[in-house]
């Protein structure tokens, strides 16, 4: 599924879209440059679940876990993990193989520890078509 998203305001709302379809158990991968919009889609995923208080990138703590919504979220930035047992002192595969939903921005940085099965979500801009133009290509999610 691609999606072409030309504000912020509309990434939230396909982040909603799906926070609020999201199943227990499911683990979503986030990728895509610094900039370009994973937290944005994070918020409005989280407001998706049900969840109201404010959502930030976990930049400096690696896990934030929102326990107030339809499912528990637990939030992932991995983007400053300097070594992959940062993850195991978190205790990540509680939070991979739990009940709650799991969202990992910058998932590319851990491959070796993702699960078979993960729902990916890709955002890229494109100059070209503008400074807020945004592809977001989903993958791995049933219809
Ligand atoms: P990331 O988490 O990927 O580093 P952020 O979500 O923190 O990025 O920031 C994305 C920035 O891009 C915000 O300043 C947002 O206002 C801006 N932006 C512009 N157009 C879009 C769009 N179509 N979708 C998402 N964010 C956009
Ligand atoms: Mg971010």
């Amino acid at each position: 599924m691609e999606n072409i998203t030309n504000s912020p305001e509309e990434t939230y709302l396909l982040g909603k879209e799906l926070g609020s379809r999201a199943l227990p158990g499911q683990v979503y991968c986030l990728d895509g440059d610094l900039g370009v919009g994973k937290t944005v889609f994070t918020q409005g995923f989280a407001a998706g679940l049900g969840i109201e208080g404010p959502v930030n990138s976990p930049t400096f703590t690696i896990l934030q876990q929102y326990e107030e919504g339809r499912l528990p979220l637990y939030h992932f930035d991995v983007y400053r993990i300097a070594d992959v047992s940062e993850m195991d002192e978190i205790g990540y595969e509680d939070c991979f193989y739990g009940e709650g939903v799991c969202l990992i921005e910058w998932s590319q940085l851990v491959p070796e520890l993702l699960p078979e099965q993960v729902i990916r979500i890709r955002i890229e801009k494109d100059l070209e078509q503008g400074f807020d133009y945004r592809k977001i290509t989903v993958e791995g999610l049933e219809p």
